[in-house]
This record gives structure tokens, C-alpha cells and sequence, in this order.
């Protein structure tokens, strides 16, 4: 039986959960870890942040002496980001304090310079405040010791600067994942070759090599097999050398589809071999010896798309990253549009702010070989058998497009 939208999903999770696959760890200078998945968690070295932070360019002073307003304090001071006052904060004084510098001991609140006067050595303050309003309290962040990243998470740019913040020169990740991807088709060429007028060139080898690469992968495109079982089979042996492997082409039902057959000859276990979703349908996945594969439709729109909502996923959690369930938004749909019976659809669209409303349109394309249209998209329109024919207005759900 062909799996919906959602059971495909539970079903790779399931299977990629039940084995998981341990891969070594390497160090990484940090400016190097983006894209990478953490092999230790990392701790606060200290307290985050280190002192009482002033929040605002404005005076400290005691929230004691700012109850009743207007005040006028005596200005004792000046304390600036990168050094400290030496002295304390007493009753009926203030300190002139710049964002970032730590709050002078004896003051527990700090009103911003626009809610004050100043003439000389007095400050007026028009402005009341909170004890520790506009103070970032000591260990607030992170008290020393605390966890703040663990093990698995994918090192972003805010990653990045929180590890750069607590000193971590060099960082301990897990080795990439390395992926094969192997295209089938008579009629492909390799990019760099003239095509004959009934022949195309390889894209899906680029754009999955793409797709990989950002996903946190390391890509290795095996070569383009034509539709000859022995040959197939080769290669698919070659792409057995990696982690995982991505077939592209020969999985629909078609005479030359060979694809299936010759992973079913060498033994591959299926754990399904269609998704109720367009595009995208005759998506296979199954494990080869250890190697967990998927077997992509060679149309570019149906294998970007399919990547996007399910190898991804996989990917990602073989590569020690957890399995991360796609994330959908919501816009406001332009024109009517209607489900397709019994199918979860991706059609590609684009979504514009109207104001402050997000409204999604779709793209004119000739369905699932149209890269064209694909490009011009920015997101998908998500449409699922059980919702009924949407009009111009309504709330739908759309799925951000990939890098
Ligand atoms: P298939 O899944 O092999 O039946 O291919 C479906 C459609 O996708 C056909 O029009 C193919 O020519 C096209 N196609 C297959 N593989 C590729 C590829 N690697 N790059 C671009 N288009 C492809
Ligand atoms: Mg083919």
C-alpha cells in the first residue's frame, strides 16, 4: 500500500532511530564548524553574563532613590563597556553608564539617557525604574557550568558566536556524512557534453550533489549509469562504498525503470516504494547491506522536492543531527486552489509580503521536469487530500523552498 505524506515520514524516522550510526569525531578549528554536528556538549566556562550588564547608554542608580519622580541625583562618575567603577553607588548618586559596561556595586537600576537631564554634576532623572530594570543580571544568560549546547546540534552562525563566546578555538564534531549519488537514465549526458536534440543533460546530479552539501554532507557523484541492469547494479556497488546513497531516475513503471529490480536482485529490503504525494510519487526507500538508500524520481522537480522532505531528514539524522520534521508556514492564498484526491502536493510558488500579510501565489509551470518554474519559486504550496477546494483569502500552508 502507498504511504501518505506523514507515514512515509514516520517510517524513515522509525527505521533511521533503530539504527544509529556512530560516527567518528574530528576536531575543527570553529570558523571551519559551520554545518557541522556537535560530538561534545559545551559548557558556560563562567557566568553569562560575567557581571551586571547595563542594557542602555544611561545613568545607575539606586531603584530606591527614583521612586518618586522627578529626581535629581549627584553624578559621581562614568563607567564605559571594558571597565569597571571603583567605587560604590550610595544613596542620592549616580553613575553615567554606557550599554555593555558593568553596573557600578550599590546600583540596581539604570534609566536610559533620553528619561534624563543633565547639568554639570546633577542629573534630573523624569523617569522611574524597576530594580534591575535595563540590567542583564549576572548568569541570567548561562550561570557557569550550565549546558548549552549538547551533542547533535548543527553548528549554525549563532552557534558559532556563542562557542566563540565561551573561548572554543577549536571544536569536536562528528565526521561528515558521505553520500553517493547515482543518476540512471540513457538519455543523460554529463554537463560539460553537447546533447543531441533528444538527449538532456545530468542536472540532478548537481542539484542533489547541492542539496547534500548544504544538508551537511559530503557528495560523491558516482557517474550516470545508463538503463542496463549490470551496469546498475556496478555502480550501485561503488555507491555501497559510502554511507548512504541516493539513486536518481528508473523508479517509476516504466520498461526501462530498472532501478527497483536490480536493488531487489541484490538483496535490498524495501520499506516502501511510493508516497501518496505529487510530485514525487514513485520515491523508494529501502537498506542495501547496512546502507540505508533512497531511490528518487528522475524528474528535477520531484527529486529537489523529495530530497527537501524526506532525504534531508534522513540525512541529517544518520549524520548524528536527530531527525528533524519539516517545518510548514501559513500564508494567505491569492488565487482558489484544490486539493488533488487522495495526494499531499508541493507545487511551486512564491510568497510576498502584502503589508504585513504573507500571500502565496503559484508559479506557472509545466509539472515535475520544469526547472524553470522550480527557480523562480521561493516556497510550496502544501495541499492535503482531506482539505477541501481553498478560495483567494484563506489560510493554507506552504513550505519554505530549500537553499
Ligand atoms: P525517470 O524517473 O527515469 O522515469 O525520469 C523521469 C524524467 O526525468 C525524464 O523526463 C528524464 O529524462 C528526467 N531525468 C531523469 N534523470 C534526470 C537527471 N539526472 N537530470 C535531469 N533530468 C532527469
Ligand atoms: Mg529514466
Amino acid at each position: 500500500m502507498t504511504p501518505t505524506f506523514e507515514a512515509a515520514l514516520q517510517t524513515i524516522k522509525d527505521q533511521i532511530s533503530a539504527v544509529p550510526l556512530d560516527l567518528p569525531s574530528e576536531g575543527v578549528p570553529l570558523e571551519a564548524a559551520r554545518g557541522r554536528v556537535l560530538a561534545e556538549d559545551a559548557r558556560a566556562d563562567r557566568d553569562y553574563p560575567p557581571f551586571n550588564r547595563s542594557a542602555r547608554d544611561g545613568f545607575a542608580a539606586r531603584s530606591a532613590d527614583l521612586a518618586s519622580i522627578p529626581v535629581t541625583l549627584a553624578c559621581i562618575g562614568e563607567v564605559a563597556a571594558g571597565v569597571h567603577f571603583e567605587n560604590t553607588v550610595g544613596a542620592g548618586e549616580c553613575v553615567s553608564i554606557m550599554t555593555g559596561a558593568p553596573v557600578p556595586d550599590g546600583a540596581d537600576a539604570v534609566v536610559m539617557v533620553e528619561h534624563t537631564q543633565r547639568e554639570g554634576c546633577r542629573v534630573t532623572f523624569l523617569q522611574g525604574a524597576q530594580p534591575f530594570e535595563n540590567i542583564v543580571r549576572r548568569g541570567s544568560e548561562a550561570p557557569s557550568g550550565k549546558f548549552v549546547l549538547r551533542r547533535g546540534q548543527r553548528v549554525g552562525s549563532a552557534e558559532i558566536g556563542l562557542l566563540a563566546s565561551l573561548g572554543a578555538a577549536k571544536v569536536t564534531v562528528l565526521r561528515k556524512l558521505r553520500v553517493a549519488i547515482l543518476t540512471t537514465g540513457d538519455e543523460l549526458v554529463p554537463v560539460e557534453v553537447r546533447p543531441e536534440w533528444f538527449q538532456i543533460r545530468d542536472s540532478n546530479a548537481f542539484s542533489l550533489q547541492a542539496q547534500v552539501a548544504e544538508a551537511g554532507g559530503i557528495p560523491r557523484a558516482v557517474g550516470i549509469a545508463p538503463d542496463r541492469s549490470e551496469t546498475i547494479m556496478q555502480m550501485i556497488e561503488e555507491c555501497l562504498e559510502e554511507d548512504f546513497f541516493i539513486l536518481s531516475g528508473g523508479v517509476s513503471a516504466g520498461k526501462y525503470d530498472l532501478v527497483e529490480r536490480v536493488l531487489e536482485e541484490m538483496g535490498a529490503e524495501f520499506y516502501f516504494r511510493s508516497v501518496a504525494i505529487r510530485p514525487g510519487k514513485p520515491l523508494v526507500f529501502g537498506k542495501l547491506r547496512d546502507r540505508f538508500f533512497f531511490g528518487l524520481p528522475g524528474n528535477p522537480v520531484s527529486g529537489y522536492v523529495t530530497f527537501q522532505v524526506f532525504v534531508e531528514r534522513a540525512l541529517q539524522a544518520l549524520a548524528g543531527a536527530g531527525f528533524g520534521e519539516p517545518v510548514f508556514w501559513s500564508a494567505r492564498l491569492a488565487k482558489p486552489a484544490a486539493p488533488k484526491a487522495g495526494l499531499t502536493t508541493f507545487t511551486p510558488a512564491r510568497v510576498e509580503m502584502e503589508g504585513s500579510t504573507p500571500v502565496v501565489d503559484r508559479i506557472s509551470w509545466q509539472g515535475s521536469g520544469d526547472l524553470v518554474g522550480l527557480a523562480a519559486a521561493n516556497c510550496f504550496l502544501v495541499m492535503r487530500p482531506d482539505e477541501g477546494p481553498r478560495s483567494a483569502g484563506d489560510w493554507v500552508t506552504v513550505l519554505p523552498k530549500g537553499d
